[in-house]
């Protein structure tokens, strides 16, 4: 039974590696397909296992929560047409100034995420940008 387990785990960490970022429905949908013998209560059983394991995390980009398997530290560009998740590596962004208001804290960790549209996105969508008056999320 416990090797069962561990073999179930493994295919959900591996889903989400193919995936890169999927949502929950996302990685539902690919193991449905991948692994059908893998029922639904398995597969949130264990990604809960494996986000208390610290193997993969959950994150917040935008309206959608998606999961990743846990790698160097890096920021997110989400395009907003198309949903792709584009991985930004650390070394890419400057020097990251901590505001004072928070300097007297103990910082532990932070986020960005970037959200726009992408290169084959931005050519259709800029206009719309223009209709909407919409806040920035940072
Ligand atoms: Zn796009
Ligand atoms: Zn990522």
């Amino acid at each position: 039974m416990q090797r069962r387990n561990t073999l179930q785990r493994l295919r959900v960490k591996e889903a989400i590696d193919v995936l890169g970022h999927p949502t929950s429905d996302e990685l539902i949908l690919y193991m449905n397909k991948t692994h059908p013998d893998v029922s639904l209560a398995t597969i949130y059983r264990n990604l809960s296992i494996l986000l208390e394991d610290g193997a993969v995390i959950k994150l917040k980009l935008g309206n959608s929560n998606i999961y990743e398997a846990v790698k160097e530290k890096h920021y997110h560009f989400v395009c907003r047409e198309c949903k792709n998740i584009i991985d930004i590596p650390l070394d890419k962004m400057n020097e990251i100034m901590i505001p004072k208001e928070i300097m007297d804290n103990q910082i532990v960790d932070h986020d960005f995420v970037f959200f726009g549209y992408c290169k084959n996105c931005k050519k259709n969508i800029i206009w719309k940008e223009d209709e909407k008056n919409e806040e920035v999320c940072m």
